[in-house]
């Protein structure tokens, strides 16, 4: 009997149910009909044509436009047992020949071809052939409406012609009106049914972090980076520069990072590349050029260092994060100075309005007050029934506040500077900062000079953008970015009008963990992940694909959970198809069963990870006063973490930081005071010339020496 469509899944993908309307997309096709497929990346596109062309007599054509797409996309078929070769001009003529030989012999069930292959072939060979269905994917490319119009593209309706009666299947991430109907017109495609599925990505959290310094941005995502050593990510950078940078600052301080630009040689990109898709890079900071054509489902997260120039290119570089449709974690800097230079590219680009109308919509989702998916989803003309729960804002909503006085003062700052300041500087006269430029114009003297210094500058900074936002002020880009008061702004100076702001929040560490929390992580092994994912690698290497294509992170995860024992038990697990359970298990089982067999694993300490850091960079030659600065923590902080560092046996020079004398002063005082839970009475008994920090250092030493054995612990970071 034949198999369902549903069987067909389950066997050979390991997959329970179709997803969005793959179901409906495959009962067209096997109707015959032609179909226009609208997915968002990591929708689930594939399947779409996969199922089909495994339930048909003859073979499915796939036209890609890119060979490292087709070859990642063949290698996961055969990966699982399928039938499917590629075309393309980087083959060797020893496989070409294979695959031909495939087809007489009626073997193959997937050919991917690049149009340019396709269009080459005769057209009479091309009759002789059994085609179940022609799948053209990122079809948007016969679009020059779209953004990544290829020429070759256009010429496919010629395909099309030859294969009469073989129905066609358009599919592609990109959502708008223009594009879609120039798809169908340009593909001749006959009364097609149109497919298209949702744009929200619900399992990516969406966050935005503004008016970060570059310093801070890089401290920031070193520690995300070690706070999530599992997780992979794309670090995207405004610049190349930026990316180099980035990538040498991670590198130093222990993450396998790697940078990927368009300056690099093809050789150097490619090699990037692979390491990131075999695990062997942990993070990428790259240029816009990387991700396109990469096909990674295990990206936990997608960091934008600089804010990139629409929100078309945000939604895409996001949507590399989380393929696998597990939880992933974004973060979008956004800085004042990335607007003053976009708003420049968009000014020196062929069409300005346009460029800049995109940018300040990439901005005002920035600045958003309400639900950044909302947002974005608007955008793309998707309406959300409500706010998503799943982003910076809903998790944290704003609180507002009568912001018409702080907006007064900020625009009579304006107006009294003339309308010349560009937006640092009416910042430093509000906050009275005495700097020469400002002295230089006369601006220390306005009334206006630091009526505004209770005020931090990152708080200016965001009221302001604010401001922009709201109409009061405008960034004049043809007058070196001068600030300017609107008419909207003249009312609010003359008390006809009031503000309300929003209360900026910095994002709380604790959402962002709990973000890319995964369910019930911390009961399952850690080892066990590790070793799984090491022979996931080996695997890997051994049959030359990346790791993913073995089994990917969902079907990890499951496997985690389930800890299967039988051949069934691991055909229950997500991603894990007959063929993947007989080819893997043989290879996996012994390290499931030495798990099972070995007593409860003891769970790693939570939040070991700051001291670690700060241990890094004292190795590295940094002063703990320096640390301090660099990672913007009190000294205090500081040396609690090396007197963490030096209970958990790592060598603190003790002796060098507190010196020998106060050494054995601490240690005699404590003994004479009987009390080294409470730094307090130390800190008097030394009339408050020895800091808290140095007692605390000098207590663990002596304690860990044993030297206080009757006496009991200080409280950690206790006073
Ligand atoms: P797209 O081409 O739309 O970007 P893919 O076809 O590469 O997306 O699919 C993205 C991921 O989703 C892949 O890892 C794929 O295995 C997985 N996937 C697709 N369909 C299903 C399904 N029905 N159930 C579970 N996972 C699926
Ligand atoms: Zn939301």
């Amino acid at each position: 009997m034949e198999s369902t469509p549903l069987e067909i899944l389950k066997q050979y993908f390991g997959f329970d149910q179709f997803r969005g309307r793959q179901a409906e997309v495959i009962a067209a096709t096997l109707a015959k009909k032609d179909a226009l497929v609208l997915m968002p990346t990591g929708g689930g596109k594939s399947i779409c044509f996969q199922v089909p062309a495994l339930m048909q007599p003859g073979f499915t054509v796939v036209i890609s436009p890119l060979i490292a797409l087709m070859k990642d996309q063949v290698d996961a078929l055969v990966a699982n047992g399928i039938a499917a070769a590629a075309l393309h001009s980087a083959l060797e003529s020893g496989q070409e020949s294979k695959v031909y030989e495939a087809i007489a012999q009626d073997r193959l069930k997937l050919l991917y071809l690049s149009p340019e292959k396709a269009l080459s072939l005769d057209p009479v060979w091309w009759q002789h052939q059994k085609i179940s269905l022609l799948a053209i994917d990122e079809a948007h490319c016969v679009s020059n409406w779209g953004h990544d119009f290829r020429p070759e593209y256009t010429q496919l309706a010629q395909l099309r012609q030859q294969m009469r009666g073989v129905p066609v299947m358009a599919l592609t991430a990109t959502a708008d009106k223009t594009t879609r109907v120039d798809i169908i017109q340009q593909l001749g495609m006959q009364d097609p049914e149109e497919f298209v599925d949702s744009f929200n990505r619900s399992n990516l959290w969406l966050e935005v972090a503004p008016g970060i310094k570059p310093t801070a941005r890089k401290l920031e995502i070193l520690d995300y980076a070690k706070e999530n050593p599992d997780s992979a990510g794309i670090i995207y950078c405004g610049s190349r520069k930026n990316a180099t940078e980035v990538a040498e600052f991670l590198s130093q301080n222990g993450i396998a990072a790697g940078t990927y630009h368009a300056g690099m040689s093809p050789e150097n990109r490619n090699e990037v590349q692979n390491q990131f898709l075999n695990d062997q890079l942990q993070v990428v900071c790259a240029t816009i050029a990387f991700g396109m054509g990469i096909d990674k489902s295990n990206v936990r997260f997608v960091m934008h260092y600089n804010m990139p120039k629409n929100l078309e290119s945000y939604y895409q570089e996001i949507g590399r994060a989380g393929r696998d449709g597990l939880p992933a974690f974004t973060r979008l800097y956004y800085h004042y100075g990335d607007l003053v230079m976009l708003s420049k590219f968009a000014q020196e680009s062929a069409f300005p309005e346009v460029g800049l109308s995109k940018l300040n919509q990439m901005q005002a989702f920035a600045e958003a007050q309400i639900c950044r998916r909302i947002i974005l989803l608007n955008y793309f003309s998707e309406p959300l029934s409500g706010p998503c729960g799943h982003c910076d804002v809903c998790k944290n909503p704003p609180q507002k506040l009568d912001g018409t006085q702080l907006a007064q003062m900020a625009l009579s700052a304006i107006v009294r500077a003339d309308q010349q300041a560009r937006l640092p500087q009416v910042i430093q006269i509000l906050r009275g900062n005495q700097v020469a430029d400002i002295r230089e114009k006369g601006w220390d003297r306005l009334k206006t000079f630091g009526v505004g210094r209770h005020i931090s500058e990152w708080l200016w900074n965001r009221y302001l953008m604010q401001m922009q936002q709201l109409g009061l002020i405008e960034i004049a880009y043809q007058e070196g970015f001068a600030i300017k008061v609107t008419n909207v702004g003249w009312e609010v100076l003359r008390n006809q009008r009031s503000v309300d702001f929003y209360e900026p929040k910095v994002p709380q560490k604790e959402d962002k963990i709990d973000a890319v929390a995964q369910k019930g992580t911390t009961e399952k092994s850690q080892t066990l992940r590790t070793l799984i994912k090491q022979k996931r690698s080996e695997l890997a290497q051994a049959q030359g694909v990346p790791a993913y294509v073995i089994f990917n992170d969902k079907t990890l995860e499951d496997l985690l959970d389930k800890l299967p024992i039988t051949f069934d038990d691991w055909l229950t697990v997500e991603g894990i198809s007959a063929y993947r359970a007989e080819n893997y298990m043989p290879h996996f089982s012994p390290l499931i069963d030495a798990h099972l067999a070995a007593k409860k694993p003891r769970p790693i300490p939570k939040g070991a990870v700051t001291h670690t850091i700060t241990w890094e960079l004292f190795e590295a030659g940094k002063t703990p006063e320096e640390i301090a600065m660099f990672r913007n923590l009190a000294l205090s902080t500081v040396f609690s973490h090396l007197a963490k560092c030096l209970e958990e046996g790592l060598p603190v020079p003790v002796l060098d930081l507190v010196g020998a004398e106060d050494l054995e002063r601490i240690k005699t005082a404590v003994l004479l005071l009987q009390e080294k839970t409470k730094l307090k009475p130390l800190f008097e008994h030394f009339n408050e010339t020895i800091p808290y920090d140095k007692l605390r250092l000098a207590v663990t030493y002596w304690e860990l020496e044993g030297v206080f054995s009757e006496l009991s612990m200080p409280t950690p970071g206790g006073v």
